[in-house]
């Protein structure tokens, strides 16, 4: 379905739970998120299939799936087996901290998942636990390679970049990118929710390329069919790609296709807007089908052209789903 500004709305990601086993210092505070959400108050899978049936009939055909962290949720393996039996939606992808993949690969893929987009912020043992300040960098390159090899494909790796913290790292990823067949992806830090965000921590992706370009040579532009809202490069003699997600300097939101849904049950038209729409009162409270197919088309119509100014939407990423 097409919004006011004929964007071609497919592409819905879903947060199936508001709890993680991390605490990135970019995405939480350190004592973790306050008034987590009782359980009852967490959309039921049923009632997230729900919503996706209805989503498919006005046009969604892609489905993510994060969290917090969405390997946490009892019973994931089963509830995206159940997904992926739902005519219409054609790819489904999962965004996870990779902690629990190793274990979870085989039968993700078993149940229908295709991909995977894992966050990785630094290759160093002891700057990963500071990052996540309770994370272990092997489990997470374990679950990686496990993707990888059970073909989980692309696997995609989210590096969000931190001036002073990471950025120091980002020629050790891009030259990881020569010997590994991965999309390693560096993402401009977002100032949303939490208030870790600071303009000395920014670093741009021209700035990111220009500290990569020095050490590597040339990044070379790579075409791809559906990159969404990243730009893809590789190195001479690469195994893997390098990929640049700008939302703060670049205009991202042109191509913008995607609503997401809170693990409470709030369908949001846009990241970086307040702007959210309860699903879960109208599906408990006995809505038609026919109704919430109403309130989905017209949040569709809710999406703003871009990122409005000066806009820190309120929310914990983690509940969100990034
Ligand atoms: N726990 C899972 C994970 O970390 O991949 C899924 C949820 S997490 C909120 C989804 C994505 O949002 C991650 O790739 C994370 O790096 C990204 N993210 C969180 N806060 C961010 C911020 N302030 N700026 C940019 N990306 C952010
Ligand atoms: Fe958890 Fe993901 Fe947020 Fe890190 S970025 S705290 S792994 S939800």
């Amino acid at each position: 379905m097409k919004d006011r500004f004929n964007r071609n709305i497919d592409y819905l990601r879903i947060s199936i739970i508001d709890r993680c086993n991390l605490r990135c210092i970019y995405c939480m505070p350190e004592e973790g998120i306050k008034n987590l959400l009782p359980h009852d108050e967490i959309l039921s899978y049923e009632e997230i299939l729900k919503i996706i049936e209805i989503g498919v009939i006005l046009g969604i055909t892609r489905i993510r799936i994060t969290g917090g962290e969405p390997l946490l949720r009892k019973n994931v393996v089963h509830f995206i087996e159940k997904l992926s039996n739902i005519e219409g939606i054609k790819d489904i992808g999962m965004t996870t901290n990779g902690v629990l993949l190793k274990k979870f690969a085989k039968d993700l893929f078993m149940a229908g998942l295709k991909r995977v987009n894992i966050s990785l912020d630094s290759l160093d043992e002891q700057k990963f636990k500071t990052i996540t300040r309770v994370g272990n960098l092997k489990d997470v390159l374990e679950g990686i390679e496990e993707a990888y090899r059970v073909g989980l494909e692309p696997v995609k790796i989210n590096v969000v970049v931190m001036r002073g913290i990471n950025d120091d790292e980002v020629e050790r990823f891009a030259l990881w990118s020569k010997d590994v067949p991965y999309q390693i992806r560096f993402i401009e830090f977002m100032p949303v929710g939490v208030n870790s965000w600071k303009k000395e921590l920014f670093i741009s992706t021209e700035e990111i390329k220009k500290k990569i370009e020095a050490k590597t040579g040339k990044l070379i532009p790579v075409e791809m069919k559906k990159s969404g809202p990243a730009e893809y490069f590789t190195l001479e003699g690469s195994t893997g790609l390098l990929g640049f997600i700008s939302p703060l300097t670049t205009h991202i939101c042109i191509r913008c296709n995607r609503l997401r849904l809170t693990a409470e049950g709030k369908l949001r038209p846009c990241l970086f807007s307040d702007k959210e729409i309860d699903l879960k009162t109208l599906l408990r409270g006995g809505a038609s089908e026919e109704e919430i197919k109403d309130v989905i088309k017209s949040t569709i119509q809710l999406k703003p052209q871009g990122m409005l100014e000066d806009v820190k939407p309120s929310r914990p990423m983690s509940t969100i789903g990034g």
